[in-house]
């Protein structure tokens, strides 16, 4: 489904992303690893545009999209959660979620088809559903990594690329998003491209997951052959 091949990405003079090359299937979640600036977030800014790559490709369902802009990205299907969040904090619930079906009411698609993905994400996070006339800045920081997905979720993606998700939340909190990052994969068979500081638990939820160290990958592979892995556990596990 995506396939990025020896792509270079570059803040001015720092090289970012050294020639790297993932791909995804169909209904895969796939988990990126590595310390603090090893280049995992400019891979999904990277994908989603936000920093295009200044070589390489970048294929989605066989279409080049590296020279595409962020907005006909989302067109096509992948959208991105970022780190942090970034919801708009002085705007209700209700309306961030409708704000991710904007492109959507561009396109002149039914009021009625995007009221049932309101239904939906209410369905996927209850919580959401209670809080919805309240503004997002008052949420707490897993209400709003709930809305966070919410509202990319309304732009129904085929890939989502999810950013830290569970970046300082509470372990139950956390349980809670990854059971929805599973439903989503079996139940809409959204793929997923999750980066994580928990690598233990994103391993444990992947099918498959790339290490990364400056800017490079190093390792690849299937997540239970990775969790095994002695260097991965010691670089990154940590002890239970
Ligand atoms: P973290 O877990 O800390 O978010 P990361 O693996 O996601 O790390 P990136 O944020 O992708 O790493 O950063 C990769 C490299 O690019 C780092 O060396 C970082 O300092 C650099 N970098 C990231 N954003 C910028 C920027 N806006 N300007 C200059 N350099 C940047």
């Amino acid at each position: 489904m995506l396939k990025i091949k020896n792509i270079n990405t570059f803040y001015g003079k720092v090289h970012a992303l050294k020639n790297i090359s993932i791909h995804l299937k169909q209904g895969e979640i796939v988990t990126l690893i590595g310390a603090n600036g090893a280049g995992k977030t400019t891979i999904l800014n990277s994908i989603s545009a936000v920093t295009p790559p200044a070589t390489g490709q970048i294929h989605f369902d066989d279409q080049d999209i590296a020279g595409l802009g962020p907005d006909r990205i989302v067109k096509l299907g992948i959208c991105q959660v970022p780190e942090g969040r970034q919801v708009f904090k002085p705007l209700s619930v209700e309306d961030n979620l409708e704000l991710g079906a904007y492109l959507r009411y561009r396109g002149r698609e039914g009021r009625s088809a995007i009221r049932k993905d309101l239904d939906d994400m209410y369905a996927l996070f209850p919580r959401l559903h209670e809080r919805r006339k309240q503004a997002a800045g008052t949420l707490s920081g897993g209400e709003q990594q709930m809305l966070a997905m919410g509202r990319a979720l309304m732009a129904r993606p085929r890939l989502l690329l999810l950013d830290e998700p569970s970046m300082g939340l509470a372990p139950l909190v956390v349980q809670e998003i990854f059971r929805v990052i599973e439903q989503l994969r079996s139940e809409r068979g959204t793929t997923v491209l999750l980066v994580e500081q928990n690598a233990k638990a994103a391993l444990k939820m992947a099918d498959r997951g790339y290490v990364l160290e400056t800017g490079k990958v190093v390792l690849e592979g299937v997540a239970s052959e990775l969790l095994e892995n002695k260097e991965v556990q010691r670089a990154y596990l940590g002890k239970d």
